[in-house]
């Protein structure tokens, strides 16, 4: 029997491509919702939902890619990985699985990690009618982390005037700052919108439409963009004594979720949170199912100890959308210093992010075939 094609695509429309055609392979059920722009080759873009199993399991597990955009060319891999290695076998009783491929498709497309709007889906799914989630000193940062040229005088200025904001609030408060989720400079980093994005109401309508008979959820939301070579990263969102925290507990480990393992990959105490996925969709269910789950990253990024790369990937980012344009000179170029990255185009590293993929949702269905039968 011939082997598989690699499960990770270079472009979009490809992984768009190997991921409907290897979920029908593997017996997937597929469904399409279209977004409403073309992608940067005027490709269509989509969210792809995939069911394996019965349409009103009670239990279901929950696989997401492409929350972050970019980060798709790594979850995409690692879905159609399970997907290729699952084809021909058969999911335990009372549990289907469906999988959302390219959360956000836009950015997946366009190879940048926030929406059309610039908006992160992971900080987004948050009731906008009422008063949104501080962060005073994300203002205080904001324009030092603007500049207005990539040049090494700008970032220079830069990791100066963040060196005088860590003397004022100390390290950890720098990066919480930056990445907790802010709701006030649309032009910022992490910013969670004003209003529900495109993405997060798609989502929505996905769980009403999709998880009405649930019960149990599992949920995996594959992300990317640490520093490592494929390892994973659990991050769970869940209560530390929750019910929910100790069956994650009890499908990946005690160990890989404890804080201590987790602070020692990601490199620092986990900053804050609000708007994520995970709590926006435990809330839409309560009462009617019970989310355990978490994100899990694949480390891809490669280690650099000079500080003038700090922020620069984002910042890429950022100066693509805002300053340059994603047709100036220097794009092909940021562009692939972004996708390298979120997801390197490495045959060691995909081998990895495929092997840990497998192990994680092989997990999940196990635990999930044994929630099913739980009074
Ligand atoms: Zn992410």
């Amino acid at each position: 029997m011939p082997s598989p094609p690699s499960p990770f695509a270079s472009t979009y429309a490809q992984a768009r491509e190997l991921f409907s055609r290897t979920a029908q392979a593997a017996g997937g059920h597929l469904t399409a919702i279209s977004h409403p722009l073309p992608g940067p080759t005027g490709e269509s873009l989509a969210i792809d939902l995939a069911l394996l199993g019965p349409d009103d399991a009670h239990t279901v597990v929950v696989c997401l890619s492409g929350v972050h955009g970019a980060e798709g060319f790594a979850g995409s891999g690692a879905q159609v990985a399970w997907l290729q290695h699952h084809a021909g076998g058969s999911l335990p009783d009372g549990v289907s699985m469906l999988f959302v491929h390219g959360v956000n498709p836009w950015g997946f497309a366009h190879g940048l990690r926030g929406t059309e709007d610039n908006i992160d889906i992971n900080r987004n799914w948050l009731d906008h009618t009422q008063p949104h989630p501080q962060n005073p000193l994300y203002a205080e940062i904001h324009p030092h982390l603007c500049p207005p040229d990539m040049s090494r005088a700008s970032v220079e200025k830069m990791l100066m005037a963040g060196g005088r904001f860590v003397e004022r609030h100390g390290q950890w408060a720098l990066e919480d700052a930056i990445s907790r989720g802010q709701y006030t400079h649309p032009d910022g980093y992490h910013f969670g919108g004003t209003s529900l994005a495109w993405s997060t109401r798609e989502l929505q309508k996905v769980v009403r439409e999709r998880l009405a008979t649930a019960r149990r959820v599992a949920y995996v939301d594959f992300h990317s963009g640490p520093v490592g070579n494929g390892e994973t990263i659990f991050l769970c969102f869940s209560d530390e004594e929750s019910v929910s925290r100790t069956r994650a507990a009890q499908w990946w480990g005690e160990d890989a979720l404890a804080a201590q393992t987790v602070e020692k990959q990601w490199g620092s105490q986990r900053p804050t949170r609000s708007g994520i996925v995970f709590w926006g969709l435990e809330k839409m269910l309560e009462g009617q199912a019970d989310v355990a789950g978490a994100v899990v990253e694949f480390c891809s990024a490669r280690a650099r100890s000079e500080a003038r790369y700090i922020m620069r990937i984002p910042m890429l980012e950022r100066w693509l959308r805002f300053v340059g344009g994603l047709d100036a000179p220097e794009a092909p170029g940021y562009l692939m210093e972004i996708r390298d990255t979120y997801a390197p185009r490495r045959a060691d590293w995909e081998r990895r992010v495929a092997a840990g993929a497998i192990d994680v949702l092989d997990k999940t269905l196990a635990g999930a075939a044994a929630w099913a039968h739980e009074s």
